[in-house]
């Protein structure tokens, strides 16, 4: 069994304990302490490899924080995620992959997903999808839109990351 670590770094309030707790136990956690910060594990099989994935979800980071450099260097695999209802989370997941890039030294050898949240809210959306795809595009970065209240594309993401990892 192959052992990985992911970290799921985002603002505040986009999603990231609601996608993680999706991912690893199947529910939808509508009001989730957003000061904490957990480690989970879960197994996943990718391509008939079973890894084990641990995964981190972060609170309280910002660019400001040197808590991110800590994440950054102890993680070997990165969802950034975003809110599609809130065009100003995407700037954080623009400082996020600046800042693992230069941490990490080099940009083609880190695996890195992004995640737009909360797509079951379309009246609320912000995001075009032309938007994001031509970022994700220009960033040389896989994008996935999933909404972990109706169980959309959870798994996706995580199954793309662990490609990356399996392959570098
Ligand atoms: P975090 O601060 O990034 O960990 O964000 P949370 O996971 O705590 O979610 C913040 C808020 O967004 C909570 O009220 C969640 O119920 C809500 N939320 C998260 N994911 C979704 C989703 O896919 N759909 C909807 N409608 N709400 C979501
Ligand atoms: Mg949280």
């Amino acid at each position: 069994m192959r052992d990985f670590n992911v970290v799921v770094l985002g603002a505040g309030g986009v999603g990231k304990s609601a996608l993680t707790a999706r991912f690893i136990r199947d529910v939808f956690i509508e009001n989730y302490d957003p000061t904490i910060e957990e480690e989970y594990r879960r197994t996943l099989q990718v391509d008939g490899t079973l890894t084990s994935l641990e995964v981190l979800d972060t609170a309280g980071a910002d660019q400001f924080n040197a808590i991110n450099e800590m994440y950054i260097k102890n993680g070997r695999g990165f969802l950034l995620v975003f809110s599609l209802t809130q065009e100003a989370s995407l700037r954080e997941v623009e400082m996020l992959r600046q800042q693992i890039y230069r941490v990490k030294g080099g940009s083609a050898k880190v695996p890195i997903v992004v995640v737009g949240t909360k797509l079951d809210l379309v009246n609320e959306r912000e995001v075009p999808r032309s938007t994001i795809q031509e970022l994700a595009a220009r960033w040389g970065l896989p994008f996935y839109e999933t909404s972990a209240k109706r169980n959309w594309q959870i798994s996706t993401p995580f199954e793309d990351l662990v490609r990356q990892m399996l392959s570098r």
